[in-house]
This record gives C-alpha cells, sequence and structure tokens, in this order.
C-alpha cells in the first residue's frame, strides 16, 4: 500500500511513524488512490465553463485525474459493482457500492470486473481512457455519500490526513 501511495500521491513525503501500533486503524486509512501513473487534477469538483464548448456553465460532478491511456484504475473502496454501463457523457464506466457510498470510475478503456463482484480497496477494476465525452485519457472519478455528490478533492485531503497518521 505505501509503495503505491509514494508513486501515485502527490508526490508528497508520507511520514512514517516508525514503532506506531495502530490498534484500530483509521477507516480512511484503508481506501486506495484510484488511479496509477497519475499526473495531475486536470479538472476540479463543481461549476465551470462548459469543458467542450466554452459556452456556458456547467456543474462537474467528479474530480479528473490525468493518467495515461490504460493506466490501471483501482477500487477506492471495498464494495459491490453495481454497473458497468455506456453513456455518451460519461463513456465506459464502473460504479461501486459500499454503503453509504458510491463510487464511479468514467471513460474507461477497459473493465475488469463484472456486475455482482466483490472488489476490494486498491483492487484493479479498469483502465484509463477517453470514452465518451473526454478530450484525452483521464479518470473522471465521481463519489456520492447517500445519493448526494460529494468532492473527492475533499475526500484525498482526508486520506492523506489519516496516512500522515500512520
Ligand atoms: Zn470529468
Amino acid at each position: 500500500m505505501l509503495a503505491r501511495l509514494v508513486c501515485c500521491w502527490l508526490l508528497l513525503a508520507l511520514p512514517v511513524a516508525a514503532g506506531v501500533k495502530d490498534q484500530d486503524p483509521d477507516p480512511w486509512q484503508k481506501l486506495s488512490f484510484p488511479v496509477d501513473s497519475f499526473k495531475r487534477i486536470s479538472s476540479a469538483f463543481g461549476w465551470r465553463s462548459n469543458a467542450t464548448t466554452n459556452k456556458g456553465t456547467e456543474f462537474h460532478s467528479g474530480l479528473d485525474l490525468a493518467a495515461p491511456q490504460g493506466a490501471y484504475i483501482r477500487a477506492w473502496a471495498d464494495g459491490l459493482v453495481q454497473k458497468v454501463a455506456y453513456d455518451p457523457r460519461c463513456g465506459w464506466q464502473v460504479s461501486v457500492d459500499s454503503k453509504p457510498w458510491t463510487h464511479t470510475y468514467c471513460h474507461i478503456s477497459a473493465v475488469a470486473v463484472k456486475v455482482g463482484d466483490v472488489v476490494r480497496a486498491g483492487q484493479v477494476i479498469a483502465a484509463v481512457g477517453a470514452t465518451g465525452r473526454a478530450t484525452g485519457p483521464h479518470l473522471h472519478w465521481t463519489l456520492r455519500y447517500n445519493g448526494e455528490l460529494v468532492d473527492p478533492y475533499q475526500v484525498l485531503l482526508q486520506m492523506q490526513q489519516a496516512w500522515q497518521k500512520k
């Protein structure tokens, strides 16, 4: 887990407190950064100017993580694959149910799971692509808590804090 964090997290030095025994691990520490070979955040969650026409504004429902075509996408949390589908906007997508959370991975080029599969945090579930409405390969990552959209960046900050406590 740590090796993956070091390679993929925003190149932050993770202070690891040697010898600290954590009896009750913070659940945030068990979550996985959702994509390998992460390059940069290419679009934030929230209102933005239209990504393709630049006319008007639109609500961007997730966080765009730029990564190379084919880079592995990893389940953020343990859960149950509830949807593998295509739509013109999100492209090929996988949704995982981790009640009360739902996490969705869009624009994928390949899928490694099927509906009904149980997945573990960090498990490879798909590969980065640019299917649907995308100008280049990236992961559009959407998080919902009890059905309400949540800014995934805030979740990454929570995870970072948890990892730094390790
Ligand atoms: Zn997006």
